[in-house]
């Protein structure tokens, strides 16, 4: 193959580089050290690493307890501010309160909340307290949190009272590791049994509390991700991430003190977490929340009011925002921004050159995934971008381009090679593994590669280009949906006898869920049966992971020994090859 793109490149300037924290990327690259990354982060005094003290506790041990830490703008017109003193005193609270209620280190504390307040406490509080935090995406349904909680063993549960009634309270008694619900927001007068008032609780409990003194290789999170088959995976980080988090928001996001930086995931998703929680913090940047949904007006609002300075957001959001216009953005004053990044999936050509014309500035795409916990490969402030790239691996990361032929791994050196995506092991925030699944995480390491199952290339300059994935994994509006969860859903409806789910491109969110379903006898097809058994899914899996359009058919194609073939069903959606059929059920092989 010969260029990537016919688009040009979009050259830094030297002042912008020179005033980078990434000033120079090859020497970046020789200097580096893992060892060194993590200099200014302190650890516990006495020794010990908590991702907690390092985001606030520190910041407040060396006088800068009342520096702006997060800004939250609430759905109405409210906002609410937390200086760094005031996120390490309510955090000690919070984790007093798992202290009082007998939660031991090493609990898992799951979160099921929107962007307010109390998740943040709670992600701090937990780690204060020696336990696993594991958030969940609030736009789940009771079927995606009950899997994660089981999976997980969950012992505590943060969430409001709405979810709790919706999503948890049915099958809460089928889940016996589960001794503790803490409800935030305030409860109603006919509250269910059985729970805690979050609220109350903080109100009680001490500002001081003595922190755990979690080590580096001890577990700090539980990130759940979806793979092809079976359920979602549990993956699991320790404290020691956080130097990987704080480098790469210094590397990649350019960071420094008292930034205002605006991270637009959801921590219900590593990203969120990642940068949306402990890279800024240790960094001691200001973090903007927004607890509301994408708006485009509300965004450049916030973008405006906030003097945001550093912007990361996503791909689909990118895309919303260009359908709305470039004069939109006009109407706003957004000069306080000096960089922009996206990730989580493909951010096309056009959308990155689009920053530029509404914002003077381009998009900075980059890639990393739930297992590698921090970002892998960047477009840095003071590089040159080719639209359409990735960029280049971040300091410290060795990444390839391979064929997996078994346990044989065989590097790709050629330019413009088509392979997986690899990576050299041993940068802090990588996975230590998924829950309960060792086969399952050894078979990501081959050849001293971890293998990310995603394809890509690698061109002569050493940028990376996105391919494709290697699996059936969905990428839908930035979430990684697991086709089999969903095919589970929809098989529970009484007239499926089987389903298989594809990613069908959508414009907007990338991908979106597409079922195929072939109907038990004596059920016939139907508009009705139809939206009925949709209906059925997004009680069930909530509006992030349901699928959005639903076929019949008589049969679906299997493999010889009964898998459904999925990228087959693709094939035949898309009109495309249809490629190796060998193992295709009733076909000749
Ligand atoms: P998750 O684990 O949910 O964060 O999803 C990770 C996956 O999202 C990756 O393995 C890729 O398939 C996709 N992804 C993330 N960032 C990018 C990017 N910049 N370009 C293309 N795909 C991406």
């Amino acid at each position: 193959m010969e260029a990537a793109s016919h688009w040009e490149t979009i050259r830094k300037s030297a002042p912008d580089g020179d005033a980078a924290n990434l000033a120079d990327y090859e020497k970046a690259c020789a200097d580096f050290d893992w060892r060194n990354a993590g200099a200014e982060l302190t650890g516990l005094p006495g020794g010990g690493l908590n991702i907690a003290h390092e985001a606030v506790g520190r910041h407040v041990a060396d006088g800068r307890g009342e520096r702006l830490a997060l800004r939250w703008l609430g759905k109405d017109a409210s906002a609410q501010d937390f200086t760094y003193a005031d996120l390490d005193r309510l955090s000690n609270r919070f984790a007093g309160v798992l202290r009082r209620h007998g939660v031991p280190a090493g609990a898992r504390v799951f979160c099921l909340l929107g962007r307010v307040p109390a998740l943040y406490l709670a992600a701090l509080g937990t780690w204060k307290a020696g336990c696993v935090f594991s958030p969940l995406f609030s736009a789940f349904g009771p079927e995606p949190v009950r899997a994660r909680m089981e999976i997980g063993e969950a012992a505590v549960l943060v969430t409001n009272e709405a979810f709790y009634r919706r999503k948890v309270m049915a099958w809460r008694d089928a889940l016996p590791s589960l001794r503790l619900v803490l409800l935030a927001g305030g409860l109603s007068a006919d509250a269910p049994p059985g729970i805690t008032d979050l609220d109350a609780a903080l109100a009680e409990a001490e500002d001081a509390f003595d922190i755990a003194r979690t080590r580096p290789a001890d577990v700090a999170l539980i990130h759940f991700t979806s793979g092809t088959t079976g359920r979602p995976k549990g993956a699991v980080h320790v404290h020691q991430a956080v130097v990987a988090h704080h480098a790469t928001g210094k590397l990649v996001l350019d960071l420094r003190p008292q930034e205002v930086f605006w991270c637009t995931a959801d921590p219900g998703w590593v990203t969120g977490t990642s940068y949306g929680i402990i890279a800024p913090l240790t960094i001691g940047a200001a973090m903007i929340v927004d607890e509301s949904e994408f708006e485009a007006e509300r965004w450049y609002r916030i973008l405006e009011e906030q003097r945001v300075t550093v912007w990361y957001t996503a791909p689909t959001a990118i895309r919303m925002m260009m359908k709305v216009g470039t004069e939109v953005v006009r109407k706003y004053d957004t000069s306080a921004l000096r960089l922009m990044a996206s990730v989580g999936e493909p951010l096309n050509p056009e959308a990155v050159v689009w920053g530029l014309e509404a914002f003077g500035k381009p998009f900075h795409d980059n890639w990393w995934q739930t297992e590698t916990g921090g970002i892998m490969i960047a477009n840095f402030p003071a590089m040159d971008i080719k639209p359409g790239s990735m960029g280049r691996p971040v300091p410290g990361v060795l990444a390839g381009i391979v064929r997996r032929e078994g346990d044989v791994v065989t590097e790709l050196s050629e330019p413009m090679a088509v392979g997986e995506l690899a990576l050299r092991p041993g940068w802090p925030s990588m996975f230590r593994g998924y829950l309960h699944e060792d086969e399952r995480y050894r078979k990501c390491f081959a050849g001293g590669w971890y293998l990310t199952g995603d394809l890509a290339m690698r061109d002569a300059d050493g940028y990376y280009w996105f391919v494709g994935r290697a699996d059936d994994v969905i990428k839908s509006a930035g979430h990684l949906i697991g086709p089999f969860e969903v095919e589970s859903a929809l098989m529970e409806h009484p007239a499926v006898a089987e389903a298989g789910v594809i990613g069908v491109p959508d414009p907007v969110a990338g991908e979106a869920v597409k079922a195929f379903v072939a109907l038990k006898r004596g059920f016939a097809p139907s508009e009705q049966l139809r939206r009925d058994i949709l209906g059925q899914a997004r009680k069930r899996l909530g509006r992030a992971v349901a699928p959005r359009d639903l076929d019949f058919r008589a049969d679906l194609p299997r493999t010889r020994s009964g898998k459904i073939m999925r990228r087959l069903l693709k094939a035949r959606e898309l009109g495309l090859p249809e490629g190796d059929l060998s193992t295709l059920e009733g076909e000749p092989s």
